[in-house]
């Protein structure tokens, strides 16, 4: 388990939380599905599916801070 459960709050999508917060990831754009856990990142304002906020939890150091950049990952 490498979730940084600290920095993110799970939540489980489904068609009303989706109206009021979006239907896509904010970090890749994949539209979320219905049932499928999505996590609100506390230090961005934003929700994430599993995979973004994985990789992101794991640049993150215990304060939730992202102490290593990604730059090179952007470019696409
Ligand atoms: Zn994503």
């Amino acid at each position: 388990m490498t979730m940084n459960g600290v920095c993110f709050v799970e939540q489980i999508g489904n068609a009303e939380l989706f109206e009021r917060v979006g239907h896509y990831c904010a970090e890749c754009y994949r539209e979320f599905a219905e049932g499928e856990p999505i996590y609100y990142d506390m230090q961005e304002f934003r929700y994430l599916c599993r995979e973004c906020a994985d990789r992101l939890s794991q640049r993150m150091n215990e304060r939730c801070e992202v102490v290593e950049e990604e730059r090179a990952a952007t470019l696409f």
